[in-house]
């Protein structure tokens, strides 16, 4: 497995699939001045094949898809299929916003998806409508509802805590765990790519302590379970009685950078070495040089991605990434 300068090993590529969404969340995309890449720039299923196969030559376990949205992917099925079949590759996951789930998690998990996550900021149409522009609680509801069917489990659901918007919704939100066995995460808003939705999450950036605060004085005290996974960056717990898990995603109010075990792949084929850092390390022109040993040059490019991966964030001070957005990496 590889380790990179700060000793911690690598093993996780997310893998974005493409910088479009059928949603405008208002931490996420602007609705207006998008650019989207041309699709002669985004790595074609064969491509990402040959990302995978050379990252599990050089130790990688883990795979997940994501975006923009992943399921706008029409050839998503076959990203997956072609993931499933190289020897090595643990678990595929998908992070979605779930909306065209309901026809489409049938023919995922048939390809080999493991699991999902899926994002729902809130339970209240309303809120949900206005948080995340775009969205249908009844078709992303259908599509969670379909994911659970065709078992893909556990359902994990990541809700951004938004000021003015959402954050009071997380009590009906973690009240879920009581009927269902689902992880119910809250993440904090992070600002990137410098522009107004970077804008718009620090000032309505809710911090997971207050979050917490809410849950419990609705509920009780959480107790914290323990963890099988040093690199989730979930702290988990459980209110009493409940079947399913609470977590937090603190990025900001707890960073969780010394136990980061990311790599990114962005859809136009560059390793994006930290989520919240614009360094980048191109794969596409090696993808496409037609030398015979391609896989082997993308490996050697991975490695030395994991060697150039940063530590630490600056987001107390303001500082995130300039070139690209939260749709444009993946998350
Ligand atoms: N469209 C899919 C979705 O929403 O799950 C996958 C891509 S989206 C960029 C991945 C994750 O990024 C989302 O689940 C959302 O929770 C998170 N996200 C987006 N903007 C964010 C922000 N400003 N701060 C924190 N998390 C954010
Ligand atoms: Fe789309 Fe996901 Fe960004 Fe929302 S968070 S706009 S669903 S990419």
């Amino acid at each position: 497995m590889p380790r990179d300068p700060f000793n911690r090993e690598i093993d996780y590529l997310r893998i974005s699939v493409t910088d479009r969404c059928n949603f405008r969340c208002v931490y996420c995309m602007p609705l207006d001045g998008l650019r989207f890449l041309p699709n002669n720039e985004l790595l074609s299923p064969a491509e990402i094949e040959t990302v995978i196969r050379a990252a599990v030559a050089v130790g990688f376990r883990k795979f997940r898809f994501t975006g923009g949205e992943p399921t706008l992917r029409l050839d998503l099925p076959e990203i997956i299929e072609r993931a499933a079949s190289v020897p090595g590759v643990g678990q595929l996951a998908l992070t979605t916003n779930a909306m065209l789930l309901d026809t489409l998690a049938e023919p995922l998990k048939r390809a080999g998806l493991a699991r999902i996550n899926v994002h729902l900021d809130s339970l209240n149409r309303e809120t949900l409508e206005r948080q995340m522009r775009w969205a249908n609680f009844d078709h992303m509801w259908a599509g969670i509802m379909a994911a659970e069917r065709v078992g893909l489990t556990p359902i994990k659901l990541n809700a951004v805590v938004t000021a003015g918007y959402n954050e009071n919704d997380v009590v009906d939100l973690a009240r879920l765990t009581f009927e269902r066995d689902w992880h119910v995460r809250f993440i904090e808003l992070m600002p990137l790519g410098g522009g107004e939705c970077a804008r718009l999450s620090v000032k309505r950036y809710v911090s997971n302590i207050e979050t917490r605060r809410r849950i419990e004085s609705a509920f009780g005290p959480l107790s914290e379970l323990p963890s099988d996974n040093p690199a989730d960056e979930a702290q988990n717990f459980k209110l009493a009685g409940a079947r399913g898990v609470v977590g937090f995603i603190s990025p900001v109010s707890e960073p969780y950078c010394g136990t980061c075990n990311r790599m990114r792949l962005t859809a136009d084929g560059k390793f994006h070495l930290c989520l919240l850092n614009d360094d980048e390390m191109d794969v596409r022109k090696a993808l496409r040089s037609g030398a015979a040993d391609v896989e082997q040059q993308v490996g050697a490019i991975l490695i030395r991605a994991v060697q150039h991966k940063p530590t630490g964030h600056h987001l107390l001070e303001g500082r995130s990434t300039r070139e690209r957005s939260m749709y444009q990496i993946g998350g």
